[in-house]
């Protein structure tokens, strides 16, 4: 255990979701490097996949193992929905997130071979795991450059969750086109048979079948197989794109409001304005490992999806400090599961957590997220309890409004602090049923303050400012 997890470590139990894994494969020579969401990526020359073998037949230049990988390093094999599960994955993966991570992050290995990648996303989006932790468990090892391809895969979470509160109406946006788009498949249906199809992994394109399968079945999907999704649900099945982001919100263990919709307008040249990214068999093949049959008939261009000019992007106005004195009762959500070191002038009275995830889409949430994100809460809640010594209430998800209310009153209480909720379903559904007996105070984290300023263009310009942010955002030993 290295001396930053020992800080912030809580022991802990389990009941798993996800995957069975095994150890990683011997390394083998480089490959060309990759990566989404920078310039490089998107103007990759993708010119000699016009000369794709049939199917079966391995693509000329296809590495058959995925350079820089360590046979050592141990594969994810599951989400277990505690902090004592990700700060084990983190420090078994902590090793290879140098070269290693940076050469072979790009191979989509399956399911049962997930060592290239860190996983720790599941965790990371509900704050079970901080940024600030993983990232200081990484420099602990590796020099900043080293590290830089994981240290800037880190930051992307942080931009694309700045990037949306400087645009919320993207998220309202989104919400209202997800419910119209589903109504319409009750009218469409030949709209509504190609949706069945892709959801149920029954479109003909085998990669793309046995991702929809995965996603199911594991709740877990590679980023890279994310993109070729997303490419082939837009470009090929010209299917929706908001309902292609409704389908990954509602089975992710780390579906998250920030990054997924934010990466499937980015598929879709929404986000970077015009530029699209188009999955290309031979890549699909490439880094694959050649896994599936050559995906024929794929869209060969990508033209941008359109849409209605956006209101300008807004400064997010961020609440200050709680003051202290003043008695106050800890709300807990799906949205930070470590609010032990929340910055509190004092211990809360008492907590109160909503039980369940708020409700990601009309449609209702996979029966793993919703097991995964509830047992992940309740643990939360027991450790925030055990740390603050203070009772923690499970609040009815049916009327938690009214029981807040009761309960703050019979205690006293006037003022409710919880971590800020950013957009997504959290905050849509705490922000339309506040009781107005009850203060709300959103508690922000040093590094959303530190880092959301930078994310309101591209990524670059917070590209730019991470090592600065890394030198001030380090927890001092
Ligand atoms: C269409 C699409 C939808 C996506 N939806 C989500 C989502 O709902 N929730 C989510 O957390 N990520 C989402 N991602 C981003 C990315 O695919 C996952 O964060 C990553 O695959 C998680 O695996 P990992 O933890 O092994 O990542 P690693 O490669 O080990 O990276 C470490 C951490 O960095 C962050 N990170 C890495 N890549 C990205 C990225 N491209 N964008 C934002 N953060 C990143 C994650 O927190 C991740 O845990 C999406 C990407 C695409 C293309």
């Amino acid at each position: 255990m290295n001396r930053v997890c020992e800080r912030w470590s809580q022991p802990s139990k389990p009941a798993q979701t996800g995957l069975g894994g095994h150890a990683g494969r011997p390394t083998s020579k480089p490959a060309e490097i990759t990566t989404p969401y920078t310039d490089s990526f998107a103007d990759t020359d993708y010119s000699y996949m016009s000369m794709s073998p049939p199917s079966g037949a391995a693509t000329p230049g296809r590495p058959s193992q995925p350079p820089g990988l360590s046979p050592q390093a141990p594969s994810i094999s599951g989400w277990l929905p505690d902090r004592r599960a990700a700060l084990d994955r983190l420090e078994d993966f902590i090793p290879y997130a140098g070269r290693p991570y940076a050469l072979s992050r790009n191979f989509d290995l399956g399911p049962q071979q997930r060592s290239n990648i860190s996983g720790l996303s599941p965790w990371l989006r509900h704050r079970v795991i901080l940024e600030e932790e993983v990232l200081a468990a990484v420099l602990h090892q590796h020099a900043p450059d080293t590290a830089e391809a994981f240290i800037r895969e880190v930051f992307w979470r942080g931009y694309f969750k700045g990037w949306l509160e400087h645009n919320p109406a993207v998220w309202h946006r989104y919400r209202q086109s997800v419910s119209q788009q589903l109504t319409r498949l009750d009218s469409q249906p030949g709209l509504n048979s190609r949706y069945e199809a892709a959801v149920s992994g029954k479109s003909g394109i085998a990669c793309f079948d046995a991702w929809a399968s995965e996603l199911i079945a594991t709740g877990y999907l590679h980023n890279h197989a994310r993109m070729w999704f997303a490419s082939i649900w837009i470009f090929t099945l010209q299917l929706p794109w908001e309902l292609g982001a409704d389908f990954f919100l509602r089975h992710l263990l780390d579906g998250d409001a920030a990054s997924n919709t934010c990466s499937w307008r980015w598929v879709g040249g929404l986000h970077t304005r015009g530029k699209t990214y188009l999955a290309r068999a031979g890549n699909i093949d490439q880094y694959t490992l050649g896994r599936y049959p050559l995906p024929a008939g794929l869209a060969d261009v990508a033209l941008p999806i359109e849409e209605a000019p956006l209101a300008a992007a807004r400064k997010p106005v961020l609440p200050g400090a709680l003051p202290p004195g003043e008695r106050y009762g800890l709300l807990i959500t799906e949205e930070d599961l470590f609010t032990e070191t929340l910055p509190l002038p004092q211990p809360p009275e008492v907590i109160f957590y909503l039980p369940v995830p708020a409700r990601r889409s009309p449609v209702a949430a996979s029966a793993p997220v919703t097991e995964f994100v509830s047992s992940l809460i309740a643990e939360a809640a027991g450790r925030a309890g055990h740390h603050f010594s203070t009772e923690a209430i499970s609040l009815p998800p049916d009327d938690w409004q009214a029981a807040l209310a009761e309960n703050a009153l019979r205690r006293g209480i006037k003022q409710i602090a919880t971590a800020y909720l950013p957009a997504g379903p959290a905050r849509d559904l705490v922000t339309a049923h506040w009781p107005d007996t009850l203060a709300l105070h959103e508690v922000v984290r040093p590094y959303d303050r530190a880092v959301w300023p930078h994310a309101s263009a591209g990524f670059f310009r917070l590209k730019k400012a991470i090592p600065a942010l890394l030198q001030g955002l380090m927890p001092t030993d």
